[in-house]
C-alpha cells in the first residue's frame, strides 16, 4: 500500500499520542495529499515530527483510524497477522465453550484495527469492512484467518455505501459455502443465522448477557412484551426461561416468520405466543386503551427509526418511550431499557430514566445495569466505542 506523509492539526495531536483510535474530519491540515483510500498515512507534527501511522478510510465517524505509534512499525501482513492472532487468543475461552458457538473475534479499535470487525458462527466467519480503506486490506486479513484458525467458510459484509449503508452482494469470501440458516447456540439456546442474506445476520451477538440474565433471573412465569423484537431473540430467552407468555412487537413483516422461526427451532409452541407486525407506537396506544398490563417490557429500540407516522431517535425521545413502557407495566414489574446509541453515556441514560419516572409519578429502583460483553473489547481511550447500556428498573 502506499505510504503518504500528512500533517496532523495542532490540537488533534496530544489527543491521538494518548491513544484515541479515529481520526477526526479536521484533523489533517493537508487534505489534498488524501487520495487514494486504504493508503497508509504517516502523520506528523508541524516540525515533520512522526506521531502515528493509521490508515485512509472514510466512515460516518472520520476519515480513518490509527494504526500504530511506533514510527517503525510495518503496515504489512504480519501486521494483521499479529493483531488478528492477538484478537483470537483473548477470545479462547470462548472457542472452547460447546454452548455458546457465536461471538465477536475482533472489535475494531477495541482489538487495534478501527473499521474492521469479524464474527464468529459455529465455524464460519464474517467479516465486517466499515470503509472501503479498509477493503484494501481484505487479502491480508483472509489470509491471516487462514493461517490462524480452522473453518468452514467466511463471509463478509461491505458496510460503505454512502451513510455506512450495505452494498448489497455474494457474501461469500471462501471455503464451503453454508447452508443457511445455520444454528449457533448461546448459553444452550439455538439461534439461526443466515450470512448471506442482506445486511443482518438475524442475531445481535452484543446482548448475549442480558438474554442470559433475563432466561435465569426474570422470565420465569411472567408476561413479558418485547418492543422492537426484531427477529424475537428475548422473546426466546423468556420463553426458554419459563416465561408464562410474551408478545413481540416489531413493525417489518419479515420479522413475524423470522420470530416464528427461532422459537421453532427451540421446540417453542409459538401458538402459546403472539407475534406481532405493528408500529410500536401505535401498539402501546391500543394497549393503554386495553389497559392491558406486562410483568415485563423490554425495550431495545434503533438509536434511530422513521416508521409512516413516528419518528424515534434514542437521545431525543427515550423518556417518552420509557414513559409508555411504564404506563403497560405492572406495579413490581420490571422494565428493560436498552440502547446502542453512541451520542450520549450511561448517565445521560440513566438521567432519561428519572425523568420518566419523575413525570408519570411513579417510583422506581435500578436493580442491574450491563454494558458490552468481553468480546466486544473496548479501549478506554474511545468511549464511544463503548456503546451498550442495559438498565433493569424495577417499578415500585
Ligand atoms: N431488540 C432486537 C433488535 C432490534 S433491531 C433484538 O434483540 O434482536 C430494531 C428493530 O426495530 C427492527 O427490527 C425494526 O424493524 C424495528 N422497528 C423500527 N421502528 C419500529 C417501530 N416504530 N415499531 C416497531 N418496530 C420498529
Amino acid at each position: 500500500m502506499n505510504e503518504v506523509i500528512v500533517r496532523l492539526n495542532k490540537k488533534f495531536i496530544s489527543k491521538i499520542l494518548n491513544g484515541y483510535p479515529l481520526i477526526e474530519k479536521d484533523a489533517i491540515i493537508n487534505k489534498n495529499k488524501l487520495k487514494n483510500e486504504g493508503d497508509v498515512l504517516k502523520l506528523v507534527d508541524h516540525n515533520n515530527k512522526f506521531v502515528a501511522k493509521a490508515y485512509y478510510g472514510k466512515q460516518n465517524k472520520g476519515i480513518g483510524w490509527i494504526l500504530t505509534l511506533k514510527e517503525n512499525k510495518k503496515i504489512d501482513y504480519n501486521y494483521f497477522r499479529d493483531k488478528i492472532a492477538k484478537a483470537i487468543s483473548f477470545r479462547k475461552k470462548m472457542y472452547n465453550d460447546n454452548n455458546t458457538t457465536a461471538f465477536r473475534v475482533f472489535n475494531g479499535e477495541g482489538d487495534g484495527i478501527g473499521g474492521l470487525t469479524i464474527d464468529y458462527y459455529d465455524g464460519y466467519y464474517l467479516i465486517n469492512w466499515y470503509s472501503e480503506g479498509i477493503y484494501r486490506y481484505k487479502n491480508q486479513v483472509v489470509k491471516a484467518l487462514n493461517e490462524l484458525t480452522e473453518f468452514k467458510g467466511i463471509y463478509q459484509k461491505k458496510r460503505f455505501k454512502t451513510g455506512g449503508k450495505y452494498i448489497d452482494d455474494d457474501d461469500f469470501i471462501c471455503g464451503k459455502r453454508g447452508e443457511f440458516p445455520i444454528i449457533v447456540k448461546e448459553n444452550g439456546v439455538d439461534f439461526a443465522v443466515c450470512l448471506n442474506e442482506g445486511a443482518m445476520v438475524g442475531f445481535f451477538l452484543d446482548q448475549r448477557e442480558v438474554r442470559k440474565t433475563i432466561k435465569e433471573n426474570y422470565a420465569k412465569g411472567k408476561t413479558v412484551l418485547n418492543t422492537f423484537s426484531y427477529t424475537g431473540a428475548f422473546s426466546v430467552f423468556c420463553a426458554m426461561g419459563g416465561a408464562k407468555k410474551t408478545t413481540s412487537v416489531d413493525l417489518a413483516n419479515r420479522s413475524k416468520e423470522k420470530t416464528i422461526e427461532q422459537f421453532s427451532i427451540n421446540d417453542i409452541d409459538y401458538y402459546k405466543h403472539d407475534i406481532i407486525v405493528e408500529d410500536i407506537f401505535n401498539y402501546f396506544k391500543y394497549a393503554a386503551k386495553k389497559q392491558l398490563k406486562f410483568d415485563m417490557v423490554i425495550l431495545d429500540p434503533p438509536s434511530f427509526a422513521k416508521s409512516k407516522k413516528y419518528t424515534f431517535s434514542a437521545s431525543k425521545d427515550y423518556k417518552d418511550l420509557l414513559k409508555q413502557a411504564i404506563a403497560i407495566t405492572k406495579e413490581k414489574g420490571t422494565i428493560v431499557a436498552s440502547t446502542n446509541c453512541s451520542s450520549f453515556n450511561m448517565d445521560k441514560f440513566l438521567k432519561f430514566i428519572n425523568d420518566a419516572f419523575k413525570e408519570t409519578s411513579k417510583r422506581y429502583k435500578i436493580v442491574e445495569k450491563f454494558s458490552l460483553p468481553t468480546d466486544f473489547k473496548t479501549i478506554k481511550q474511545y468511549k464511544e466505542g463503548d456503546y451498550l447500556k442495559v438498565v433493569f428498573i424495577e417499578i415500585n
